[in-house]
């Protein structure tokens, strides 16, 4: 029976592990379906992350989150790199099902973050991984010194669309309003930038091309103007869907109580409405959506998984 099992191994999931380890806590397994670190290792620049800073060339995602796993796992946290299909409570005790086996836990601490929307335009997911993209640290580099386009407004598509600017001739920043809703110093850099084009008030309303991928993508501004604009690749960031699969019961039901975004609702420890189960991160209610608070809610939840399983398991 594991002391603690912590679903997801981003900035939350590897912070929990780390205090409940730390703190005591025997049998902890963090089950992580890829390499952990979370989404933020998409990420091309991090600059506000305390303590943690260079200018030009900014630190990647990659580089703040490669020390993690080693000390966490120096203080015993254990990792799975299985995908978590459900967790399930009976009694006292939580099943957590993978795709490879089913584990008993004590106590439950739900990290699994986010992942990006898609936009809905036609040909999104045609063109999906042949020229629509959500990453531009992955698939940046194929359109070195061609022209790209970028759809959204917010802080992570300015931030990419500068990220682009580097290595791609041009980028076109296609976003419905005239007001962005990134932070006023990004939106300065891209104002900048003479490599970046706006395209304001305006939506995609089709990629097309053929067997080859994208060969571009059809315009639609507010004011009943279109026009094509000749792109092999467009990177679409309009914010991310909360990944609370795993606390679907059979029923359809969630585990615990979630708002209707499907973020759980947590109180300031963490606590969900169920007895010996947290959530942290991303996936929480009002989450800020930064990597200094997923970690700080991930301690939180896993001194609060500590206390629980130390006052209900006395073996
Ligand atoms: P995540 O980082 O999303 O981690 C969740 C983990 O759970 C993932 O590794 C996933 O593989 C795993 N998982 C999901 N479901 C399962 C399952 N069923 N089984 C097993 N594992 C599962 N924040 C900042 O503070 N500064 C920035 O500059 C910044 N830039 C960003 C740039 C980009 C491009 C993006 C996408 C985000 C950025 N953010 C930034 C936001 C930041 O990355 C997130 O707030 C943070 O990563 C959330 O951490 P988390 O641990 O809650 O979730
Ligand atoms: P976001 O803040 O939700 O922004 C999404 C953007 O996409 C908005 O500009 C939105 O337009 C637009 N959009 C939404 N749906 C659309 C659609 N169907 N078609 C066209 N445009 C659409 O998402 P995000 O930028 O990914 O950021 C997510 C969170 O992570 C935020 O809290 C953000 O602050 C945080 N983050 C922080 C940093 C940082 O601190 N440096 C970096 C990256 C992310 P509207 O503006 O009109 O709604």
């Amino acid at each position: 029976m594991l002391d603690l099992a912590i679903i997801g191994g981003g900035p939350a999931g590897l912070s929990a592990g780390l205090y409940a380890t730390r703190g005591g806590l025997k049998e902890v397994v963090m089950f992580e379906m890829g390499m952990p670190g979370g989404q933020i290792t998409q990420s091309s620049e991090i600059e506000n992350y305390p303590g943690v800073f260079r200018e030009e060339p900014h630190i990647t995602g990659m580089e703040l989150m490669e020390p993690w796993p080693k000390q966490c796992m120096h203080f015993g946290l254990k990792h799975a790199m299985e995908q978590v299909q459900s967790v399930t409570k009976e009694g006292k005790h939580f099943n957590v099902t993978t795709d490879s086996g089913s584990y008993e836990a004590k106590s439950v601490i739900v990290c699994t973050g986010s992942t990006p929307k898609r936009a809905g335009f036609e040909g999104e997911d045609e063109f999906f991984g042949k020229g629509v993209s959500t990453c531009a640290t992955c698939d940046g580099f194929f359109y070195k010194d061609k022209e790209v386009a970028v759809l959204g407004g917010g802080d992570t598509a300015l931030e990419e669309a500068l990220y682009l600017a580097n290595i791609c001739s041009k980028v076109y920043v296609i976003h419905r309003r005239e007001e962005f809703r990134a932070a006023p110093p990004t939106v300065e850099r891209v104002l900048k930038n003479d490599k970046i084009e706006l395209i304001l008030n305006a939506s995609i309303a089709k990629a097309y091309g053929g067997p080859m991928g994208l060969e571009g993508l059809e315009i639609a501004k507010k004011d009943g103007e279109s026009f094509d604009l000749k792109v092999p690749g467009v990177f679409v960031f309009v914010g991310n869907n909360v990944n609370n699969g795993v606390l679907k019961q059979s029923d359809d039901s969630f585990l615990c109580s979630v708002n209707d975004n499907g973020e759980v609702i947590v109180d300031l420890n963490m606590h969900t409405d169920v007895e010996g189960l947290f959530a942290a991160g991303d996936i929480r209610i009002e989450a800020a959506k930064q990597v200094v608070c997923a970690a700080a809610d991930g301690a939180v939840a896993g001194m609060q998984a500590l206390n629980y399983v130390q006052e209900h398991f006395n073996d």
